[in-house]
């Protein structure tokens, strides 16, 4: 009999663990209580991405007049944007259905509960249920955002990310509370559309996780484009009037605007499945997972968010595929674990912001010896051909060996350029691999051959 493999969830590590099991022979079903491709397609990277897009466009639009153009003004039609993103959701949505039915996964539509470690019972939208037997669970059922109770969401004013894509009016003025990841793209999307923006910056610098000089640059874009930064206030409590609606902070600052964004974070989706009576453990509702994804269940792993490892969609789908691979025993063969320090990550801010493995901030602080080596883009070719000589490439390496073992990249397509940087760190390159190979010119990733040399 085929190894039954049952995945409740259908985000990209849902989807991933799915088509690896189908295509490795395991009979597959897959539950998913909304729409398949998860809130990564749907809520959160990909209507995000499609508005910076167009706040893109407008940005290169206004600084037209350096390419030799005469200036030209954009304007932003929110209807067409609505109309513009619906459109990417529902392409992407048809593509990994497609995908799923032609390896043969059964897509069921309902709600996922674990019974015990063999069963899961679906509840359809109409009430009715099913009971489905696993030899494997995967639990990929995602997060949401953290509301906090002193925040009154009402999807108007007050407003979650998933409110935002875009939000039922373009905002006046909007306040972001969070500058993590999420807060500073939307700071970036917003004041590109227009809208005046303030961001409350808990710390006493943008992006606290990440490199200082990096952090910097991103700073200057937002203070040139006339962002107000309310440094080292905490949000603590939102006034809402018909028109208007403030930020009390507790440093006794209070930030006026029209809407407010909270951008604090995520919690995991896991209420309701039955995980605690199936004796898998939690932690901060995070299922523990070791080095295989495997939770305090044998047969039962987690995947993406649900997981407490790295919130990223590319995370998200490579444990989800190396899920499969374990429980179909593919382990046994050339399988890696994930290391999740070698997972590249993109800020789509303009620059955008990119890094990958050691940070140089993070091998200072352990005394760690590394050789640090810097090429800005006002000497690259193609950055000057673009008119955008913003940012800089950082290659960090290890000056007894050579062997490549971080990067961070600032400046345009820096999400694209990083995965050279994170092919090198992954298959352990050295500096002069990089510096032998020919790259295209003009080409901006000749900065990484000449930040390698
Ligand atoms: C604003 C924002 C922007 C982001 N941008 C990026 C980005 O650019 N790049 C990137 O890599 N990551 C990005 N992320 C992170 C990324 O969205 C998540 O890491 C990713 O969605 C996690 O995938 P997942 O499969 O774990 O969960 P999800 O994508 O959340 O999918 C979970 C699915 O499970 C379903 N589900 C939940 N409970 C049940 C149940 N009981 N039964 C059946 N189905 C259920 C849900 O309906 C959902 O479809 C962003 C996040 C946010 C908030």
């Amino acid at each position: 009999m085929a190894h039954r493999f049952v995945v409740i969830g259908g985000g990209p590590a849902g989807n991933t663990a799915a088509t690896t099991a189908a295509r490795l022979g395991a009979e597959v079903t897959l539950v998913e209580r909304d729409i398949v491709g998860g809130a990564a397609h749907l809520l959160d990277c990909i209507p995000s991405k499609a508005m910076i897009a167009t706040g893109g466009a407008m940005n290169d639009m206004r600084r037209a007049s350096g390419m030799g153009l005469v200036h030209v003004e954009a304007q932003l039609d929110f209807e067409a944007l609505r109309t513009r993103i619906a459109g990417i959701e529902n392409r992407l949505e048809g593509s990994v259905t497609g995908m799923l039915r032609s390896q043969g996964v059964n897509l069921v539509q309902g709600s996922g509960r674990v019974i015990d470690p063999h069963h899961v019972e679906i509840t359809g939208a109409d009430g009715v249920t099913q009971v489905v037997e696993a030899d494997t669970i995967v639990l990929s059922t995602g997060s949401r955002p953290r509301i906090p109770e002193w925040a009154p969401v009402d999807g108007a004013r007050v407003l979650t990310t998933r409110d935002a894509y875009p939000p039922p009016e373009l905002p006046s003025h909007l306040i972001v509370v969070g500058s993590g990841v999420t807060g500073v793209e939307f700071v970036h999307m917003f004041s590109a559309f227009g809208s005046d923006v303030t961001l409350i910056v808990s710390r006493q610098q943008v992006l606290p996780q990440k490199d200082p000089e990096v952090a910097a640059v991103l700073e200057d874009d937002f203070l040139g484009r006339g962002v107000k930064l309310f440094k080292g206030a905490r949000a603590e409590g939102i006034d809402v009037t018909d028109d208007s609606v403030s930020v009390r902070c507790d440093d006794g600052r209070v930030a006026r605007g029209s809407h407010v964004l909270l951008c604090i974070g995520s919690i995991p989706n896991s209420e309701h499945l039955g995980l605690t009576d199936a004796g898998v453990e939690l932690d901060h509702g995070y299922v523990v997972v070791d080095h295989n994804c495997k939770s305090t269940v044998p047969n039962i792993y987690a995947a993406g968010d649900l997981s407490g490892k790295l919130p990223l969609s590319s995370v998200a789908s490579m444990q989800g595929r190396k899920i499969a691979e374990h429980a179909l025993g593919l382990h046994a063969g050339p399988h890696r674990h994930i290391d999740y320090e070698k997972a590249a990550s993109a800020i789509f801010t303009d620059p955008e912001i990119a890094d990958v493995g050691l940070a140089e901030a993070d091998a200072f602080a352990d005394g760690r010896k590394v050789r640090v080596t810097k090429v800005p883009f006002s000497a690259s070719a193609k950055a000057l051909i673009n008119d955008d000589p913003r940012g800089f490439v950082k290659i960090i390496s290890d000056p007894a060996t050579g062997v490549v073992l971080g990067g961070s990249i600032v400046g345009q397509h820096a999400a694209e350029l990083i995965s050279v940087i994170a092919v090198a760190v992954t298959a352990g390159l050295k500096v002069g691999d990089l510096a032998e190979s020919l790259f295209v010119h003009p080409a901006l990733a000749e900065a990484l051959s000449d930040a390698a040399d």
